[in-house]
């Protein structure tokens, strides 16, 4: 099995590729947030995260595929990140955020995320290029 860290992984790079060629600006992984989310936009207080589908269970072919040995340990690990990841969106909630999870078998087919996505943010703000970046940070 490929290590997957919690940043910069495949998936989470595939959907950031994906939404700056389609005229978005985000920032990465900010740690003022609940969860740490892996996608922020500021100005529409949404906040993406992108979830490996066995590392956050989801109910697909690739989360349901448990490992033989330590499950014990697999199962609590993953019920663990599934709690984090239902509280993140719940405090995120309570901030004026709304989350949205993106999951790593649905990136293939990223017209379909794309798609999904744009109905929830609305049109980018600005193609220009100008103004806000991916490099930027919070304070
Ligand atoms: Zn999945």
């Amino acid at each position: 099995m490929a290590r997957v860290r919690g940043k910069n992984t495949g998936p989470e790079l595939a959907l950031r590729r994906l939404l700056h060629a389609a005229g978005y600006r985000y920032r990465l992984h900010d740690p003022n947030l609940p969860g740490r989310p892996d996608l922020v936009f500021p100005r529409k207080r949404a906040a993406v995260f992108v979830h490996g589908c066995f590392w956050h269970g989801h109910h697909c072919p690739r989360g349901a595929r448990a490992p033989k040995a330590n499950a014990a340990y697999w199962s609590a690990k993953i019920a663990r990140n599934r709690a984090r990841d239902t509280e993140a969106v719940a405090s995120l909630a309570v901030q004026g955020w709304t989350a949205y999870a993106v999951w790593e078998c649905e990136l293939k087919q990223p017209a379909v995320v794309l798609a999904r996505l744009q109905a929830a943010l609305g049109a980018p703000a600005s193609a220009s290029g100008s103004g806000d970046t991916a490099s930027a940070s919070a304070a």
